[in-house]
């Protein structure tokens, strides 16, 4: 039986896409093998790629000045593709925005080859908030600007894009397809997939073709995003299955009434849980209000010796992975596209529960 499955990566995907991979599993599109099973380049295989990302152009209203990439690594690949890709072009310096665990590793990356400049953090109130634009100190010449508009970890969410002098590169790992943005205000746009778009082993990255010639010369061939953009992501074998599942998704999602939909959803789950969240004594978020995220949701117990209560009971009612990051604690519940309205009703219906037999 499905469960109602809460977790951060790799997280839920949408049933019919499982059932569909699972009907064509053995004998896809009449070849008599699976799509694990034929070649990259096969006509087949160049129709998933094409129609994939002909989707993802339509689902992102993604204008012709920019190749969209599928890309191997994961995010935390592009977190050294990134400086390796943009610090050529004259500039050695970017800038970053530090609002938690993904943020400093996407810096400490960067660190290694050009200077980093913190325009921003929100270090001093424990990464439980997004920083105001009036509060930074933009550089003049950076290469770049990075920032992380979902932190996954400690469920913050920028409310506003930001409005920057140098090409704004964005880590949309778990927050892409969740909402419409206008992806001519950026210059680089990447998201590991299995949180909303697939399953793990592909990342998407999209940018901007006057970006594509400011690589640093010694660049690994499996970081360039030139390269990878010439030879149609498939300058080396490329993850198949994870390819066609995302594209599967993206079909999915256009069948769900696109982005747009996923927005006014996300919206409504997440805003379920934090006023449950802001009613409850007992439970509490501990985000800045106008910064808390819609994908990813954590919450504490007022007393956190009864976590580990709640967790085997949320998981015996069929609540999967609502343990929050092993550095934050307490719960978090990751509210993806995938994840359904009647999942979140049955996770608030448990914390009523759970809280009128223990608080
Ligand atoms: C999950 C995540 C990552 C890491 O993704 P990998 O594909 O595992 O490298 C990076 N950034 C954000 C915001 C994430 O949520």
């Amino acid at each position: 039986m499905r469960k109602f499955n809460f977790c951060a990566g790799p997280a839920a995907l949408p049933e019919p896409v499982l059932q569909q991979a699972q009907e064509e599993l053995l004998d896809w599109q009449g070849l008599g093998c699976s799509v694990m099973e034929v070649s990259h380049r096969s006509p087949e295989f160049t129709e998933v790629a094409e129609t994939a990302e002909q989707d993802l152009r339509d689902l992102l209203a993604i204008p012709s000045h920019y190749k969209v990439l599928f890309l191997q690594g994961g995010a935390t690949g592009q977190f050294s593709a990134i400086p390796w890709n943009l610090l050529g072009g004259g500039s050695k310096s970017a800038d970053y925005i530090h609002t938690g665990q993904w943020a400093d590793k996407a810096i400490k990356e960067a660190r290694r080859y050009g200077q980093v400049n913190i325009v921003a953090s929100s270090e001093d109130r424990n990464f439980s908030y997004a920083p105001a634009a009036d509060s930074w100190q933009e550089s003049d010449d950076a290469a770049y600007f990075h920032y992380t508009p979902n932190e996954t970890i400690g469920g913050v969410e920028f409310p506003y894009i930001p409005d920057v002098k140098s090409p704004l590169v964005a880590d949309m790992s778990s927050c892409i397809l969740s909402k419409e943005i206008p992806v001519d205000k950026f210059g680089f746009i990447y998201a590991g997939a299995q949180k909303n778009i697939g399953p793990s082993g592909i990342a998407v990255g999209i940018v901007r073709d006057d970006l594509l010639d400011r690589a640093l010369p010694d660049i690994p061939r499996s970081l360039n995003w030139k390269v990878a953009a010439d030879g149609g992501s498939m300058d080396n074998t490329p993850p198949t299955f994870a390819w066609y599942l995302s594209g599967l998704v993206f079909k999915w999602l256009k069948a769900q009434g696109g982005v747009a939909a996923m927005a006014e959803l996300s919206k409504k789950k997440s805003a379920l849980l934090y006023d449950f969240l802001d009613r409850s004594d007992f439970f509490s978020s501990p985000v800045s209000k106008e910064s808390r995220s819609r994908m990813n949701v954590p919450f504490v117990l007022a007393d956190e010796k009864l976590d580990k209560l709640f967790l085997e009971e949320s998981e015996a009612a069929g609540l999967l992975n609502l343990k929050g990051h092993r550095s934050v604690g307490g719960m978090r519940a990751s509210l993806y596209n995938a994840v359904p309205l009647a999942a979140v009703e049955a996770l608030v219906a448990f914390m009523a529960d759970f809280e009128q037999r223990n608080g």
